[in-house]
């Protein structure tokens, strides 16, 4: 493709992009095809010879439009957002357009400094601490996910806590243990057992009413591992659950980590970022204790996956536990000490340009327009949590500090409720409006309603409401009938 053909065809292809986005509002949320639908409509085998880029782009339409599940439709109210926008689509295109390696300072220079400063930018956005600014001990990286995330923070606990012994000898998995709670994200058992620990080395600390750990039960749990010879490495504290958006208080378990020499890591991969506003940053007072921290912008913050914001407080610990220098990445400037080298933040060596499309979305929104897409979200989800509280046809099941709002449904005695539930949601998503999922709060299967697309206005709330109310007035009718029979 020569740069004049590339011309035309990013302009289709930028055309194809904002008519999708024009148009998306119509198109059912939740993708209608059944499993292998997508791949019988494709050719069996590649092409032999190039095709006319027309056809490429016909089959976008054909093939693909179809199969996707919209994540950026204003009925989208499923899992947690996932934010895309036009300065984060044109920043990943100048990425990808570049083409650029950014796994040492030397390898793009703009690359890995652009970065760090984004994320400066935005440790003082979120009011983070200062040990987290790049000037200090710590610094911020872009990862590819709050998986990776949670992945390299408790690598960095591991050598720290090896005292660099872990590197030569590996881990110890009969002695370290991990606390999280039952509420943590599945991703850090999973970092568990990728690090070598196993699932046995995971504690799961007690939960109070709200779901958020209970800071005595954590210092019971690490006080009674001790006594029996363990080696306690790392504390999970969530900042709004990935379940119901319970907030651990961080205030209260930082001191219990620092007493025990615990390394203690906030994943706050969906609301980390609504602390762009002030009036939310309490949520996570004491995040001065934390050792680490993660935050997804590709989640609630208007920039396309992948984006995770990652900081530590101690960057001698995380390089301490990846860096390796081969002769072939031997460079002046990394020989010198003089740059950060973003390969030895990271599990991978290579890397994109990502820090590119944060720019672009800061530079395009401001620090305020973030906050006002943070503050209607937040605002949307209390209004829809003020309407049900209001209506003896919901409960609403749990604390709703942001834009995520849990309903359970009241059904007439003798209902299993869990399956009238879940019919419910199976008639609202199969309406193509909206599109919810679920989750089980103390046993009982709700409703998860997750405000947040760029798109969705007060309206789209209202509809998403009237069609919960209407689809349970249909099946409590239904349900009076099969009992009147
Ligand atoms: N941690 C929490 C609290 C989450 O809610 C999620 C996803 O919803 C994750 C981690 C995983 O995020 P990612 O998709 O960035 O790996």
């Amino acid at each position: 493709m020569t740069p004049e053909q590339f011309r035309r065809h990013g302009h289709e292809v930028v055309d194809w992009i904002a008519d999708y986005w024009a148009r998306i509002g119509s198109l059912p949320v939740r993708s209608p095809v059944a499993p292998g639908d997508v791949r019988a409509a494709l050719p069996s085998a590649p092409p032999e010879d190039g095709e006319p880029f027309e056809a490429v782009l016909a089959d976008l339409d054909r093939v693909v439009v179809p199969g996707l599940t919209h994540w950026q439709h204003p009925g989208f109210l499923g899992y947690f957002p996932a934010n895309t926008s036009g300065p984060s689509v044109l920043g990943d295109l100048v990425s990808a357009g570049l083409g650029v390696q950014g796994m040492s300072w030397v390898t793009s220079p703009a690359a890995t400094e652009l970065e760090q400063h984004v994320l400066d930018w935005f440790a003082g956005l979120l009011g983070l601490p200062e040990t987290f600014l790049s000037t200090g001990p710590g610094g911020g990286v872009v990862q590819d996910s709050s998986s990776g995330a949670n992945l390299v923070a408790l690598l960095a606990a591991l050598h720290r806590a090896g005292g660099g012994e872990t590197v030569r000898s590996g881990v110890r998995p009969d002695e370290y243990t991990v606390y999280v709670s039952a509420e943590t994200h599945s991703s850090m058992e999973k970092a568990v057992r990728i690090a070598g620990l196993g699932s046995d080395a995971v504690r799961i600390v007690e939960v109070d009413g709200d779901l958020a750990m209970r800071p005595q039960s954590l210092r019971a749990r690490l006080e009674r591992d001790v006594a029996r010879g363990y080696r306690p490495v790392l504390v999970c504290a969530t900042v709004g659950t990935t379940s119901t958006t319970a907030v651990d208080p961080l205030a209260e378990l930082g001191p219990i980590c620092r007493d025990a020499g615990v390394w203690l890591h906030v994943d706050a991969a969906y609301a980390g970022v609504s602390a762009v506003v002030p009036e939310l940053r309490g949520l996570q007072a004491g995040v001065e204790w934390a050792d680490s921290y993660t935050t997804d912008a590709h989640k609630w913050l208007l920039t396309g996956f992948d984006a995770t914001l990652f900081w530590v407080a101690d960057r001698a610990a995380l390089t301490g536990a990846l860096a390796i220098l081969p002769e072939y990445l031997r460079n002046a400037a990394t020989d010198a000490g003089a740059v950060v080298d973003y390969r030895d933040w990271q599990i991978e060596l290579g890397r994109r340009f990502r820090a590119l499309k944060l720019w672009f979305v800061l530079r395009w929104y401001g620090a305020e327009g973030l906050r006002a897409h943070i503050r209607s979200g937040v605002a949307l989800a209390q209004e829809l949590a003020g309407w049900a509280d209001a209506d003896d046809r919901f409960d609403v099941v749990t604390p709703h500090p942001l834009s995520l709002v849990c309903l359970g449904p009241r059904w007439p005695e003798g209902v299993d409720a869990d399956v009238a539930t879940m019919t419910l949601l199976e008639r609202l998503n199969d309406g193509g409006e909206v599109f919810l999922t679920h989750t089980t709060v103390r046993g009982q299967v709700v409703l998860r309603v997750a405000i947040g697309a760029p798109t969705t206005t007060r309206a789209h709330v209202e509809r998403a409401w009237a069609l919960l109310c209407e689809g349970h007035d249909w099946l409590a009718a239904d349900f009076a009938e099969s009992a009147a029979e």
